[in-house]
């Protein structure tokens, strides 16, 4: 595939939910291709819904345009295609990065709360990026231990970043009537080594509950068999699309 711009090179790296390729004559930039593939319990749970890839893709680039507004730099350079993105190439920081507004998932298991709880300011939390060890939650002292992140200068900047995500965020979805509970992102160093959002931003990596039914509109329709998972994630896509159209 080509896009006039650029043009499709190898593929790289096949993830769960991602294709990566690079891009021809071009070492600056990467491809990435939005699968319609779904994932949970580090993949042993599988399935897939229509155009997820496609929803997906719009989602996180509306996302990271928005963002952008707000000064956070993200590698998003531009949409290609249906499901298909030209980022900037990286070098990844093996984490993932968690901030959480409310109880819920893990946290909730973790300390036997119920889902739902407010935590004020929200907590950013780490999780050592390796799917062999079921990403791991590391302290900070283990992220540097496990040369994750240069310093702890570094992992301040994450967490500082994290934090602005957030509420920028937590705005954008409240426009749409919908709770920011919990969201996971990931970062990489640019060739300046400035660290940049990365990855995706979409319901496969948030929870996100509808403000007044508090139904979920988010990947745990699918983790926790509810049923109507593609209707979620098109019902946030609409109402962005309502909200913060024009994008
Ligand atoms: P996973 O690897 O967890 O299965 P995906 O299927 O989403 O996840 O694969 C996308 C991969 O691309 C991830 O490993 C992610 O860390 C990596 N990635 C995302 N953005 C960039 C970027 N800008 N530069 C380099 N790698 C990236
Ligand atoms: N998350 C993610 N990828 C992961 C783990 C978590 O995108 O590998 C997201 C998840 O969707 C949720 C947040 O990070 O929005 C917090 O997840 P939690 O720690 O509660 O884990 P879970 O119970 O979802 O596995």
């Amino acid at each position: 595939m080509n896009s006039g711009k650029y043009l499709q090179g190898d593929l790289l790296y096949e993830g769960k939910a991602k294709k990566v390729y690079s891009v021809k004559n071009d070492k600056k930039h990467l491809w990435l291709h939005f699968k319609d593939d779904l994932t949970a319990f580090n993949a042993q749970k599988r399935g897939s819904f229509e155009k997820k890839g496609a929803i997906n893709r719009d989602i996180a680039s509306m996302i990271f345009r928005h963002l952008e507004k707000a000064e956070i730099n993200s590698h998003f350079v531009e949409n290609v295609g249906e499901r298909d993105m030209i980022c900037d190439k990286l070098e990844m920081i093996a984490l993932e990065v968690v901030v959480r507004n409310f109880v819920a998932g893990s946290f909730a298991k973790k300390f036997n709360l119920p889902e739902g709880g407010r935590i004020s300011g929200g907590i950013v939390e780490f999780y050592f990026k390796n799917d062999a060890l079921q990403d791991p939650f590391v302290s900070d002292d283990q992220a540097l231990y496990l040369k994750t992140a240069r310093d702890q200068r570094e992992l301040e900047t994450l967490k500082r970043l994290a934090l602005h995500v957030n509420r920028e965020l937590i705005d954008f979805f409240l426009a749409l009537r919908v709770d920011l509970i919990d969201f996971k992102v990931e970062f990489g160093r640019n060739h300046d080594g400035d660290v940049v959002l990365a990855d995706e931003i979409t319901p496969d990596s948030c929870r996100l509950w509808d403000r007044n039914s508090h139904e979920k509109l988010d990947k745990d329709r699918f983790r926790r068999d509810l049923g109507g998972v593609g209707e979620a994630y098109k019902e946030i896509l609409k109402r962005m699309r309502e909200v913060h159209g024009g994008m």
